[in-house]
């Protein structure tokens, strides 16, 4: 019987336990703070804001929403970024992606110092992750590894393949799973017999936002399918990376979409920004 791996659930489980452990923070007199930067209009982005700032206050973490217009500064943008690296009342520093195209995007990243960086995304961050050191993991794929360890996966001596290879999730997915002991294979657009590696895999995690791309005849009988993709069908609807109908019977675990990997990743920012405000 394939098991659903219900990453709602988690979510909602250890959200609840965040909210213990930031109230007993609070009780000690530290209270934590998570600034959201969000410059220009971009109607995805307002949502993914607005999450971020639902789920602060669902575990008690205090939100500083600032939002520059469109036509911002590359000097205002920096200015209000320094402003926030100098607060002590702010922990962690996101700002949300992507920016206006006339901004430079890395030199405003640049200024987040690695202890504020609760998406995991500067160079130092993900440095320490490809040493396996202590350092903040980007959300995504470190929700996948929490929803591994809940539903018992132990990625040690198992064949692994990461089907994707961006920075925020492809590439620090295969360095979480490679730290984890696994064999991991990185797949790509370039990747020759990419059916028969995906086919060879004990866990696969699938992160290339092209809808229902996964067929059965691409997994192995009996494996982990992690869907990390947020696409539209032909209908409109939500849907995965994977196509959940045809490959749910094959497998031994997968995660559906809606309600696998998306709800894990705000969870992960969340829990990140404990994590700064702890070391801080
Ligand atoms: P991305 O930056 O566009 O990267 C896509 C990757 O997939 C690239 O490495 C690309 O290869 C590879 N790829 C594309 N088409 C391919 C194909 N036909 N065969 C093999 N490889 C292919 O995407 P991303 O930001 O990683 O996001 C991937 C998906 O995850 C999207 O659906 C996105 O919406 C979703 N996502 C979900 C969450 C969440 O919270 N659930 C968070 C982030 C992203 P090349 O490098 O060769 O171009």
């Amino acid at each position: 019987m394939t098991k659903i791996m219900d990453g709602k659930a988690l979510a909602a489980k250890l959200r609840a336990e965040l909210k213990e452990k930031v109230a007993a923070l609070k009780e000690g007199g530290k209270e934590i703070g998570l600034a959201v930067v969000l410059i220009g209009d971009d109607q995805a982005s307002k949502v993914y804001v607005r999450n971020k700032i639902k789920g602060c206050e669902e575990v008690g973490i205090r939100s500083y929403s600032f939002n520059l217009p469109a036509s911002a500064s590359q000097r205002d943008a920096e200015n209000l970024v320094k402003e926030l690296v100098a607060s002590d009342n702010i922990h962690g520093i996101l700002v949300q992606l992507p920016l206006p195209s006339h901004l430079d995007e890395q030199a405003i990243l640049k200024l987040i110092p690695p202890a504020k960086d609760v998406d995991g995304f500067c160079a130092q961050n993900v440095g320490n992750l490809a040493m396996n050191r202590e350092t903040i993991v980007a959300c995504t794929p470190f929700g996948v590894m929490k929803l591994l360890e809940e539903y018992g996966v132990d990625p040690r001596g198992k064949n692994a393949v990461v089907l994707g290879r961006s920075n925020i999730v492809g590439k620090p997915m295969a360095m979480l799973l490679l730290n984890a002991d696994a064999t991991v294979t990185v797949c790509h657009s370039k990747t020759k017999n990419l059916k028969e590696v995906c086919a060879g895999a004990d866990i696969l995690v699938v992160a290339i936002g092209r809808a229902k791309f996964v067929t059965a005849d691409m997994v192995k009988e009996g494996a982990v399918v992690v869907d990390v993709g947020m696409d539209r069908d032909e209908n409109g609807k939500l849907c995965g990376d994977v196509d959940f109908e045809s490959v749910k019977d094959k497998v031994s675990m997968i995660t559906p979409v809606p309600g696998g990997v998306g709800p894990m990743t705000i969870t992960m920012l969340l829990y990140n920004t404990y994590i700064t405000a702890m070391r801080g």
